[in-house]
């Protein structure tokens, strides 16, 4: 039987739950984390990664995170660990690179496509660091409406990982407007089916980005892509237009291709100023899905978009 892969293990699809498909409990960019290592406490990261998580799951019945923080982006699978220990929230790790731009490391760049498809297998296989916890999740991201040398790689390789073991791939985008007929969302998916790729187990995120394209979404979605608009609860102005596209793909009869999520981030290492990228994993449920209901979408559509969907799409 299929089984969702989380940090503590293989749990069978219906115990995900509430599950949200886009999250970072905490980033640390570049080599933060070893760089600067005398600061670097887990134990207050922890507490306020659950103080924010533990509320989402007590109020709103949150139940699964997929966390897609790759390693150029700080991944800690110990503090996965024990955030899930201690709000009992199922935490699915992500293995795979961010951008050329701002992740893939230059070991990667100069390294070929077999190679970083045995870094994707390893994390997933044999799991990472000294208690070998296991990745059950593959994070991709383009930088453009082209994908630049080094994403092509790990994208193949990508491909090539999902067609041998069924993991699922979140896959961040950008370069949505049709440049010679291309996008980027396009040319990257195009490109991991080529080596094998199962759209049924691909999320697409940030179609917010796609500014209310319907015919590229809706292509997108009868290919059998899931659609993850993952940036929503930053405010009811920022998610009206968002809920209208998400609306009118829901009255066009894609509620079974759909997820959403925050792209919050639970703590930054070195702290960031501010709130940046930080609604917190309740902030759906408190303003974005009560748009949806007010515009008449059902509470059984909203269930089939936070948990029937990600049963469909992360359980391999
Ligand atoms: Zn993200």
């Amino acid at each position: 039987m299929a089984t969702a892969h989380t940090v503590l293990g293989e749990i069978p699809p219906s115990q995900m739950g509430i599950t949200l498909t886009h999250e970072h409990l905490m980033i640390a960019w570049g080599s933060a984390r070893y760089d600067r290592a005398p600061e670097y406490k887990p134990e207050p990261l922890i507490k306020e990664i659950c103080d924010d998580l533990g509320a989402a799951s007590k109020d709103h019945g949150v139940q699964t995170i997929i966390d897609v923080t790759t390693p150029d982006m700080g991944r800690d699978m110990e503090i996965m660990v024990e955030v899930s220990r201690r709000t009992n929230v199922n935490v699915i790790a992500g293995t795979g690179f961010y951008r050329q731009m701002a992740g893939i490391p230059l070991y990667f760049t100069m390294a070929s496509s077999e190679q970083a498809e045995e870094m994707m297998l390893h994390d997933i296989q044999q799991g990472v660091g000294p208690n070998r916890v296991k990745c059950g999740v593959i994070k991709l991201a383009i930088s453009q409406s082209k994908l630049l040398p080094a994403e092509e790689k790990v994208f193949r390789a990508a491909g090539r990982v999902q067609k041998k073991l069924g993991v699922p791939i979140v896959m961040h985008t950008t370069g949505w407007d049709l440049i010679e007929g291309g996008s980027g969302p396009r040319v990257a998916t195009d490109l991991v089916v080529s080596e094998g790729g199962d759209p049924e187990h691909i999320q697409i995120s940030h179609c917010e980005g796609a500014r209310g394209n319907l015919p590229l979404l809706t292509e997108l979605a009868n290919r059998g892509f899931t659609l993850a608009f993952d940036r929503v609860g930053r405010s009811v102005e920022a998610d009206l237009p968002v809920a209208a596209v998400v609306g009118g793909l829901i009255v066009g009869g894609f509620a079974n291709r759909l997820t959403l999520s925050h792209d919050s981030v639970g703590a930054w290492f070195p702290a960031t100023p501010g709130t940046y990228r930080k609604s917190g994993w309740s902030a759906a449920h408190k303003v974005f899905i009560p748009l949806l209901k007010k515009g008449g979408v059902s509470d059984k559509q909203i269930h089939q978009i936070l948990v029937e969907n990600p049963q469909r799409l992360f359980a391999f």
